[in-house]
């Protein structure tokens, strides 16, 4: 048996597979809009496949590394003016990596890593990591898809502001799924002003805003997709596996008391 899906195994083969040395990755993606030129499904085809391919790659680095089977429906509230958004809330999420946390700590397994493929998941990834370690006593950490903003050398200069539907994010769906991609739809979507604060800005700035998709006068995207290509996701993906890799060494031998 060649599976690293954890779903595919029979209740006893799990029990009987699993040790406390397993780590487990949650796939978390959306349903979200993602303008006229991406899938709705972007995000989750990027959390399911590149998890896949990173749990493969870490097994063929030694380590002993499980996936369980995908959350698509997750905070997409900044896009739910969008048709075709579907979005739970903060509360609902938080609930349901709980029990998915409740119901991992009843295996061998100690160790979850949530593997997120949007941006809007991740503050309450943050606040699941903890009341699961507080709760059930797991280890719990969370990575993502780090999709690159282009920077004028690599991809169009997003400004920094490529974080929905841009050259990175294009690129590795016409990576993943080509055929999913419309490349007669690309625009730059870049406000002309929104770089230049000092102070306010997206995650990881001195101030954050609330900021809903439409709020930036793009119709949701936040981006330029334009040359955008499957090569340069392929690099994008290659890298990110690489990365992945290396993080989940650091992980499997993780002490904050060490
Ligand atoms: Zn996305």
């Amino acid at each position: 048996m060649t599976t690293r899906d954890l779903a595919d195994l029979s209740g006893p083969a799990l029990a009987a597979t699993l040790t406390p040395d397993s780590i487990v990755l949650l796939p978390v993606g959306s349903i979200e809009h993602h303008g006229p030129h991406l899938p709705l499904a972007t995000d989750l085809i990027a959390a399911d496949q590149m998890s896949a391919r990173l749990a493969s790659a870490a097994v063929d680095a030694g380590l002993d590394v499980w996936r369980l089977p995908p959350i698509a429906y997750a905070k997409s509230d900044e896009h739910a003016w969008a048709p075709g958004t579907f979005w739970i809330g903060a509360d609902e999420l938080l609930a349901t990596l709980r029990s998915i946390g409740r119901s991992l700590a009843s295996t061998p397994a100690r160790t979850l890593v949530f593997y997120n493929g949007h941006g809007g998941n991740t503050p309450v990834l943050a606040t699941a990591l903890r009341e699961l370690r507080r709760l059930y006593g797991l280890r719990t950490f969370a990575m993502s898809v780090a999709i690159p903003s282009g920077d004028g050398v690599d991809g169009p200069d997003e400004r920094g502001l490529g974080i929905h539907g841009g050259w990175g994010e294009a690129s590795l769906l016409m990576h993943l799924r080509p055929e999913l991609v419309d490349a007669a739809q690309f625009a730059r979507a870049i406000p002309p002003t929104l770089a230049d604060h000092r102070h306010l800005g997206f995650a990881g700035a001195s101030v954050e805003f609330g900021w809903l998709s439409d709020d930036f006068g793009f119709d949701g995207v936040l981006g330029d997709p334009t040359g955008a290509s499957a090569g340069a996701g392929e690099r994008i993906a290659s890298g990110l596996i690489a990365d992945g890799v290396e993080a989940l060494q650091e992980i499997a031998t993780f002490d904050p008391a060490a």
